[in-house]
């Protein structure tokens, strides 16, 4: 017998990473939902209180 893949029930918010809630799927919460839309709609947001997954590290390869 093979184990079974253990899939997660719950995606993380992709905004926080904090458990998702089935109210505002796949988010945390309806200000990550906001935040997402904003993203996609301005490609930056400037909405502060939440650190969203931001490569800051462009590559430090000093040449
Ligand atoms: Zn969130």
């Amino acid at each position: 017998m093979t184990d079974p893949v253990r899939l997660r029930p719950k995606r993380p918010c992709p905004i926080c990473s904090k458990p998702s809630q089935q109210k505002f799927h796949p988010f945390c919460s309806n200000r990550c939902a906001q935040i997402d839309l904003s993203r996609w709609l301005g490609g930056h947001y400037g909405i502060p209180a939440v650190e969203a997954e931001d490569d800051r590290q462009e590559g430090s390869d000093e040449s």
